[in-house]
């Protein structure tokens, strides 16, 4: 994956030449300070860069040209201590081609009742110019983010650190590879999509491959690299035994471990970020590859089955959010429902393809028989799901736009055993409850795979979808379903309009 310590976002502090060289002083302390602050909390997880002061149009310019350059910041931070004439922002605004979040915050927390005069009032006046620099941003329809509250407030701190992750995740993917082994499965259609579009409006690009190109990898792996591996699985799961040397399944698990070598050659050298595969096509492949891209998500690779490139590229940015969180991300399917009155709940799972981090306890690593495919019996691992909170997420193509569908769930331990469902699994009741959950994911037209994590919340994902500026809906708590239509179709509206 990658390294987050290293990203930088910068700080941009406004102010102007009104108040004298010692006002813009102590101005420049502050933001210093402030900037300190923030990368003192351990809940930031890149670099806040303190940058000076900007009083005048060619600073705001400059600065925003040098963040356009610099391949390590994701974005700015602009804070506004005094006032700041927002004229001046308008040309570094036009050219400034990374995300920034508006940090609407004043340096005292308190009003100092007894000592206040009017040289303390000219200095803090974010009240004012915040409202000034937002007046030009919305004039010209910038999509950011604004946070309000004293910079040392933990909610301040975790909604700038939402931000943050999200536009680390926009930043992974500018030019970032997805590699698709196939084609679509045939007839599927919500894993189709404009791949011109989604480049221009997320900036990952998709390049297929046949079949033959990975099997090559594949066959060129090494005894010893197969060694390797299957004495990984042997410590890190509890392995069938059928599947351990001596049993008759031996050889089934050497073959995994074979398809999990070749391919993680093959997204190596091709630097890619996420893949995808598609069981209709599995030329030279000897195994659906289920324990490869379980195991490929776990090191943050992006995933999407049967040819959905789209949730690939999505997970792929919900594992780059997640770093370092508490809780796992995998690629996810609603599979089957427990429509029982008072206790309805989705069965999550997939063919073969959940990833571990999302895993209560050591996986199993068993074989079974896939009773779709053409293929000899493909090893996975097996787990339920941690219970707790968690997130669906699913981004689909409406043709004239990407919409992003969000849908908040409960995972809950499975209410029975399940001792002849041989994959991993996660059970959930989404909110606000079952009926009306499902009824507005299909009315937005979301997808049977997603995105689903218990690092990600809604908010970082809400974030990743302004930064990235397409549609996003969520289903939560407070959806009622007349509401949800309605915003569907304003939403339309608004689109066609744009
Ligand atoms: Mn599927």
């Amino acid at each position: 994956m990658i390294d987050l310590s290293k990203k930088e976002v910068w700080f941009i502090t406004g102010s102007q030449h009104l108040y004298g060289e010692e006002a813009l002083q102590t101005v420049a302390e502050d933001a210093q300070k402030l900037t300190q602050g923030l990368n003192e909390a351990d809940k930031i997880p890149v670099q806040i860069k303190y940058k000076p002061v900007v009083t005048n149009r060619g600073a705001i310019r400059e600065i925003c040209q040098e963040a356009n350059k610099n391949e390590d910041c994701i974005g700015l931070i602009t804070w506004m201590h005094t006032f700041s004439p927002a004229k001046m922002w308008i040309g570094g605004l036009r050219a400034l081609n990374k995300p920034f979040v508006h940090l609407h915050t004043q340096f005292n927390i308190e009003i100092p009742w007894q000592e206040i005069d009017m040289d303390f009032m000219n200095l803090n006046q974010s009240a004012h110019g915040g409202r000034e620099f937002g007046f030009i941003a919305s004039r010209m329809e910038k999509k950011r983010k604004v946070v309000v509250g004293h910079w040392q407030e933990n909610e301040v701190q975790e909604s700038l650190a939402s931000w943050i992750r999200a536009a680390a995740a926009h930043h992974d993917a500018q030019g970032a590879r997805v590699a698709r082994f196939g084609d679509n499965m045939r007839g599927v259609a919500v894993t189709e999509g404009d791949k011109v579009e989604a480049e221009m409006k997320f900036g990952y690009v998709v390049d297929a491959f046949g079949l033959g190109d990975l099997v090559e990898y594949v066959e060129a792996v090494s005894e010893s690299e197969i060694k390797k591996l299957t004495d990984e699985y042997e410590q890190r799961y509890k392995v069938e035994e059928t599947l351990l040397p001596g049993g008759d399944k031996y050889q089934s698990l050497r073959e995994a471990a074979r398809i999990e070598m070749g391919m993680r050659k093959f997204l190596k050298d091709g630097d890619f970020k996420a893949f995808t595969t598609n069981f209709e096509n599995l030329h030279g492949l000897k195994q659906l590859p289920g324990l490869a891209v379980q195991r490929l998500m776990k090191d943050g690779y992006g995933f999407g089955a049967e040819g959905d490139w789209k949730t690939a590229a999505l997970l792929r940015a919900m594992k780059v959010m997640g770093i370092g969180l508490k809780g796992g991300t995998s690629f996810m399917e609603d599979y089957t429902y427990h429509l029982v009155p008072g206790e309805m709940r989705v069965l999550g799972a997939h063919m073969l393809e959940v990833c571990e981090s999302i895993s209560e306890d050591t996986p199993s690593m068993e074989i079974h028989p896939l009773d779709i495919g053409d293929r000899p019996d493909p090893v996975r691992l097996v787990f339920d799901a941690t219970p707790g909170p968690g997130i669906n997420a699913s981004v689909i193509d409406l043709g004239d736009r990407f919409r992003m569908v969000l849908n908040p769930v409960k995972v809950e331990p499975p209410h029975k055993d399940l001792p002849k469902l041989p994959v991993a699994r996660a059970l959930w009741k989404p909110l606000p409850d079952l009926k009306t959950a499902a009824r507005a994911w299909i009315l937005a037209g979301a997808a049977h795979h997603s995105g689903f994590s218990q690092a990600v919340d809604d908010e970082k994902l809400k974030d990743f979808a302004r930064i990235a500026d397409i549609e996003c809906v969520i289903i939560d708590q407070d959806t009622e379903i007349e509401d949800f239509k309605k915003e569907l179709r304003w939403n339309q509206l608004y689109y066609k309009n744009k």
